[in-house]
């Protein structure tokens, strides 16, 4: 399970999250969703180790990621734990961030052989599993310029599944996307959604949430203001707030 306890994040005097607490279990669908600046890239970027939280802190399956708790320093992680901890979560994000360089292939394949978890030829077999997984069998020796915004994003799944993590994230993988090519890259996140892959969303693909979530979580100013299944939270909110938020994208 991930979880959340407390987490703290502030740049100066903005506080951007507020004490944020949230559980995620194994195999569940989390969409996240929250107005411009309320703190979701944030939440995940603090998940997976690229912003430390002031307060609070974040465990997976057991084992702490975030640092401290009201001040009292619980546990630093050196820098191979952090790298460690984030080979087991995978991240996607909004901008498909491939490796311009690198064929398709190599693009899925690079991170188990740097990690040390694969041999080259081992890497290179199972990302060619992964990309027929997502419908590129046939663009594995093509250059990422050379594909579409859909197809960049779906070898930027396939490579975040190359490192078998636990838990992926995903930060608006459609926003970045021409309107035809978006329902391909949902497609791909239901079938991941499908097979029992936990799966943490931040999206505003309200449709889609309600489809492919277990749970939703609506954030606004740092805070979880409320959270549920999705009929509860998209047809009943109980929070003004979520009222207002869902009154502007539905
Ligand atoms: P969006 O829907 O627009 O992506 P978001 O919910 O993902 O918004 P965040 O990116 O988490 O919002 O940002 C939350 C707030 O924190 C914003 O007001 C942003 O300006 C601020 N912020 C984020 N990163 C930094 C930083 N490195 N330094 C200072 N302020 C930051
Ligand atoms: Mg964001």
């Amino acid at each position: 399970a991930l979880e959340i306890h407390d987490v703290h994040k502030w740049y100066g005097a903005h506080r951007v999250l507020d004490g944020v607490d949230l559980t995620v279990r194994p195999g569940e669908v989390t969409v996240i969703l929250g107005p411009s600046g309320s703190g979701k890239s944030t939440l995940l970027r603090v998940i997976n180790h690229l912003e430390k939280p002031e307060i609070g802190y974040v465990s997976v399956n057991g084992e702490l990621i975030g640092v401290r708790r009201h001040g009292d320093r619980l546990k630093e992680l050196g820098e191979r734990a952090i790298l460690t901890q984030r080979g087991r979560i995978g991240f996607v994000f909004q901008n498909f961030n491939l490796f311009p360089h690198l064929t398709v292939l190599d693009n899925v394949a690079a991170a188990p052989v740097a990690t040390g978890k694969l041999t080259k030829p081992e890497a290179q077999e199972l990302a060619r599993e992964l990309l027929g997984r997502v419908g590129l069998g046939e663009k594995t020796g093509a250059y990422p310029r050379h594909l579409s915004g859909g197809q960049q994003q779906r070898v930027a799944i396939a490579r975040a599944l190359a490192l078998r993590p636990g838990i992926i994230l995903f930060d608006e993988p459609t926003s970045a996307l021409d309107p035809e090519l978006v329902g391909e890259v949902l497609a791909v996140i239901k079938d991941l959604a499908s097979s029992g892959t936990t799966l943490v969303i931040v999206t505003h693909e309200i449709g889609f949430a309600r489809e492919v979530a277990d749970r939703i979580v609506f954030i606004d100013g740092g805070r979880v203001v409320e959270q549920g299944p999705p009929a509860q939270v998209l047809d009943h909110p109980q929070h003004e707030r979520t009222r207002d938020f869902l009154s502007k994208v539905l």
